[in-house]
């Protein structure tokens, strides 16, 4: 079951750069940064969801690939799901692609997992199942 957006994924050059905007320009709070396996990451809670900056950590990851294409800007928005292994098989069983098979472990040690664009009308879509507290 998909419960709300966990986060919009916002693709940047530079976290902190960006956060000065988040913060000092639009008073919002940072909390949560890490680095997770590909990015450096940033937390700007908002009401009951939050924006996540993203800064690749390598040169070629597919942060900095996007950004090379697009430029910086939104990446993906990301739905969170009550049980993300259940939501994979369901949306597999309706035909949707997917780029992760499987789930794997992103920021705050969630689970997630991405959706191929192709199959949503061009959003990037992911799902996330928050670590149970
Ligand atoms: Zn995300």
């Amino acid at each position: 079951m998909i419960l709300k957006i966990a986060h919009i994924g916002v693709a940047v050059k530079n976290v902190e750069e960006v956060e000065k905007l988040y913060s000092e320009v639009l008073g919002l709070t940072i909390t949560g940064r890490e680095v997770s396996p590909d990015n450096k990451v940033s937390f700007i809670p908002l009401g009951d969801t939050a924006i996540e900056l993203l800064e690749s950590v390598e040169p070629d990851g597919a942060i900095a690939r996007h950004i090379e294409k697009r430029g910086e800007g939104i990446h993906h928005i990301a739905l969170e799901v009550d049980n993300i292994e259940k939501a994979l098989e369901e949306m597999k069983a309706k035909g949707l692609a997917l780029i992760d098979q499987k789930p794997r472990r992103g920021a705050h040690d969630a689970k997630i997992a991405f959706l191929h664009p192709k199959g949503t009308h061009g959003v990037l879509l992911e799902l996330c199942e928050p670590k149970k507290q």
